[in-house]
């Protein structure tokens, strides 16, 4: 399976002949829902949680510079370091330049989606700096060369049996079932790998403005020792993600680990300050656009509000099904769907918004109340705007044409009915397992005068 956005189709027509990995998802994105419904139920404030951290990310994103701004001017006040860039190149690049002025030789990596977007382990191991993923999903993944398939489960693909057989054949030791036993081999490993570390490189779940803090939520520790042990911590954040008060932060939290993995709170949040004794020597942040301000200028904004809790690829009957490697991009699910092609070069992912069944539930189920049928309905726009208008669609084009033509004129819809319900062969529809059902002989009118529904 190709790892491009391009391959969107052929992948999902691989992936949805693997039963294992469908029983794999549905397994555990069914108990992640399950588990946020509970606590939805057992708040009866929860729609009021959820206006106020719908209004606090779009308060942020429509003050969007001035609260960056307030960030960095509190964050530097404190002693840390505020880096910009403006591609995924450019970010690339400054943290290689600022590893290498380190003499760094090895890098502990938590989790984080927007490293993901730079691909920043794999580039740092090509650059003969050792870089190790500590969150214990994203381990399993760099052990299996792969990407991960859920922004908040990266290894939800994999059954406790491929975990165990991937440890054996990775890491040698022996085969085991047990869970602790193969955390505790990971651990093992990592501890290790903490203490040599140089560098600590993270991304940021939110900064505030009006202290200059960067918080991250975990529930392994795997931050903490990443981002604590080493003597440069380097904090990787989308621009969008900086929010404006304590108290926005606040709001958002009472959701945020509720809608990931149905917690009622998240094992570890760190609120990090530099210049604080017993942490690191520095702390630089690097505030990444690729793309981003591009998205904010246009009418799909509102998907910046995301706070990549993931709620939506759980209840998305289509990422259940294909899985989030189809999407063969970094953000998989309805969000993905948006941002994928939103935050790249135009055209570089047509098919994207179309892998969704625009049922609803991922609007519904969204803590920041983000409009998402609506905006891949708009991106579904962008695409037949540009895309669309092209030669290689002139079929698809003539038929809706026709379509138009035929509908708004009576007429020309009779003679089209008469013939259409004496055409002997069954044409298929959107894939080849869907044939369009026959027309009646008689029109619906016909029928009801002919006293059929009496
Ligand atoms: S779009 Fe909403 S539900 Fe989906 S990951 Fe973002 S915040 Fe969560």
């Amino acid at each position: 399976m190709e790892f491009t956005p391009r391959s969107i189709k052929a992948n999902f027509t691989e992936s949805l002949k693997d039963f294992t990995l469908r029983k794999n998802l549905t397994k555990a994105t069914h108990h992640t829902i399950e588990k946020r419904d509970a606590l939805k139920a057992a708040a009866p404030d929860w729609n009021k949680w959820r206006d106020a951290a719908a209004a606090s990310r779009r308060e942020s994103l429509l003050h969007l510079d001035r609260y960056l701004a307030q960030f960095e001017n509190q964050f530097t006040a404190l002693g840390g370091e505020v880096v910009h860039a403006t591609t995924i190149e450019d970010a690339r690049s400054k943290i290689l330049d600022i590893i290498k002025a380190e003499n760094g030789r090895t890098v502990v990596k938590a989790k984080s989606m927007v490293t993901e977007e730079l691909e920043l382990a794999t580039f740092l191991n090509a650059q003969d700096i050792e870089t190790w993923e500590t969150d214990l999903g994203e381990f399993i993944i760099q052990l299996a060369g792969e990407h991960p398939s859920h922004i908040t489960a990266p290894a939800i693909h994999k059954n406790r049996q491929q975990i165990a057989q991937l440890l054996h054949e990775k890491m040698g030791v022996p085969y085991t079932e047990d869970p602790e036993l193969l955390t505790g081999y990971a651990r093992q490993f990592l501890r290790q790998k903490y203490l040599d570390a140089d560098v600590g490189i993270s991304g940021g779940n939110f900064i505030i403005a009006e202290t200059g803090q960067v918080i991250l939520v975990e529930n392994e520790a795997n931050i903490r020792l990443s981002t604590v042990l080493p003597r440069i911590h380097i904090a990787v954040t989308g621009v969008e993600k900086v929010v404006p008060s304590q108290q926005d932060y606040a709001n958002l939290m009472r959701l945020l680990p509720a809608s990931a993995t149905g917690q009622k709170m998240a094992g570890y949040v760190s609120a990090l300050t530099p210049g604080v004794s017993g942490g690191p020597e520095r702390m630089i942040v690097i505030l990444l656009d690729a793309g981003r301000r591009q998205m904010l200028a246009s009418e799909k904004w509102e998907m910046l509000a995301c706070i990549r809790c993931g709620a939506c690829l759980n209840v998305c009957p289509i990422f259940n099904r294909g899985g989030g490697h189809a999407y063969g991009s970094v953000y998989p699910g309805p969000m993905g769907s948006i941002l994928t092609p939103g935050l790249s070069e135009p055209g570089n992912a047509p098919d994207h918004a179309f892998a969704s069944s625009l049922c609803g539930a991922c609007v519904d189920i969204c803590p920041v109340k983000i409009p998402l049928t609506k905006l891949l309905l708009q991106t579904r726009g962008d695409v037949v705007n540009t895309h669309h208008k092209s030669w290689d669609n002139l079929a698809e084009r003539s038929v809706w044409k026709s379509w138009s033509l035929m509908m708004r004129h009576p007429g020309i819809f009779r003679i089209m009915r008469w013939f259409g319900a004496r055409i002997p062969v069954r044409f298929h529809w959107g894939s080849d397992a869907r044939k369009l059902p026959r027309l009646a002989k008689e029109t619906f009118l016909q029928q009801v005068r002919d006293g059929r529904f009496d």
